[in-house]
């Protein structure tokens, strides 16, 4: 059965299963009995219904669903999920744009990823609300964030939430030290906590159009930043490198020069391997042809894969022709069946065209931001004229987004790197944090 026959008929289940609840009826009695019916857990019936229901308020989406079954559960929640916090005025503009992105514009195209889908609406949900900084759950980081769980077993778990980029930086610090001192992770968070260790010195790449003004930036497994973040970042910049120079590289030695490793990673984003999800810069630079086999070092024939998907390339089992003008991967899989993988990175052509536009949607967001926040502070005047309420209520009554979008940037390059953080380069991956199953299958 091919994978997209699969995906229709579970699509047919779940809405089926979603035009039978009765909004009179309790939900978690509705869980129960779906959950009972069906087998699965309670927890998975109620994301796949609320995925359902927020389907249910894009109906561009779900007329182009209906019509070719092209998204699977886990992307369908993960629009769910990424949509959570948007405000419902924006829904038909989110619902035409998502429309737009999710539409294959050649036969057996391959989707994006849920994590693609997850970092394109958070966004898109930047670029139309201005007073949403969704990447921020609370600035102040509340004492709840933080726990330590004492175990009978004389163990203890610690937790404690961060921003993505802050997390992002502080477990490149952490894999890096593992890494070098060949200890646990565990083991290297607390060399680093304890103050026993300095760690090691490690970087993050930034990237950032040259030719685009004001290009949003992006940081590698964090995704876009909103303008606030960006300008944090970009103030730890140490070096800036351009990689237009990158891609005319090309050598016989087999190690990966440093400047082109940014470049593969940020073309690629995450392992090549279609639906696997570690991260570029925890994954080998792997030759199409064999260095051995006279392949050279050059963006042409480097794929970032993971180490396990490295090895079973290595092995024989799976094989890739990269084309080296879209940077699309086309796999052959044991069981004869073709698999389209499409870069994800931060310098993929989707990305590419993508923050082109990105700057003049974000000034049209702004010049809304400021006609409301305008009209309220009419609307406001107007009332205190007509109560004649003589107490000063102080300042104006601006809600966001005047003041955003304006950070001066020196950089005029394509890679900005950050000194303190992220392991160099041939990293191993650990991390997976989404199935290893192929998408897009072709027939
Ligand atoms: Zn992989």
């Amino acid at each position: 059965m091919a994978s997209h026959e699969v995906t229709r008929a579970t699509y047919r289940l779940w809405r089926m299963l979603a035009d039978t609840v009765d909004e009179t009826v309790d939900c978690d009695v509705t869980y129960a009995t779906i959950s009972r019916s069906t087998g699965l857990g309670r927890h998975t019936v109620e994301l796949a219904l609320m995925a359902m229901s927020t389907l249910d308020e894009l109906p561009a989406l779900r007329a182009h669903q209906e019509q070719l079954h092209h998204l699977d559960m886990s992307r369908l929640r993960a629009i769910e999920s990424a949509l959570a916090m948007a405000d419902r005025a924006y829904f038909p503009e989110l619902d035409a744009r998502l429309t737009r992105y999710l539409t294959a514009t050649r036969p057996n195209q391959p989707l994006p990823s849920p994590k693609a889908i997850r970092q394109r609406i958070k966004a898109l949900l930047d670029e139309l609300d201005a007073s949403l900084a969704t990447d921020e759950e609370d600035p102040e980081l509340p004492s709840t964030t933080y726990s330590m769980k004492i175990h009978d077993n004389g163990t203890a778990d610690l937790f404690a939430r961060f921003d993505v980029p802050t997390a992002a930086a502080i477990d490149a610090r952490v894999r890096a030290l593992a890494k070098e001192r060949k200890i646990g992770h565990a083991a290297a968070h607390a060399l680093l906590l304890t103050g026993e260790d300095a760690g090691v010195k490690v970087h993050l790449n930034l990237y950032r159009a040259h030719d685009v003004a004001e290009a949003p930036v992006h940081l590698p497994r964090a995704g876009w930043l909103n303008p606030e973040r960006a300008a944090e970042w970009l103030a730890k910049v140490s070096t800036v490198r351009d990689l237009d120079a990158a891609a005319e590289t090309s050598t016989g030695a087999y190690q990966t020069p440093a400047l082109l490793e940014a470049l593969i990673e940020g073309r690629d984003g995450v392992c090549r391997y279609p639906g696997c999800s570690v991260a570029a810069q925890f994954c080998d630079n792997d030759h199409m042809l064999n260095h051995a086999d006279g392949g050279t070092t050059s963006a042409g024939n480097l794929v970032n894969l993971c180490r396990h998907h490295h090895n079973l390339k290595t092995a024989g089992h799976i094989r890739y022709v990269l084309d080296a003008v879209t940077g699309h991967v086309i796999w052959l899989l044991p069981n004869g069946i073709w698999v389209e993988d499409l870069p994800e990175g931060p310098l993929a052509a989707d990305s590419r065209r993508w923050v082109q536009t990105f700057v003049q949607r974000r000034d049209a967001r702004n010049q809304r931001a400021r006609q409301a926040a305008q009209a309220r502070k009419r609307a406001r005047d107007e009332l205190l004229e007509q109560t004649r309420d003589t107490a000063d209520e102080g300042g104006d009554a601006a809600g966001g987004g005047e003041d955003e979008g304006d950070v001066a940037c020196p950089w005029s390059a394509d890679l900005l790197t950050e000194p303190d953080t992220d392991p160099q380069a041939e990293g191993h991956a650990q991390e997976a944090d989404g199935p290893d199953e192929p998408v897009g299958v072709g027939e």
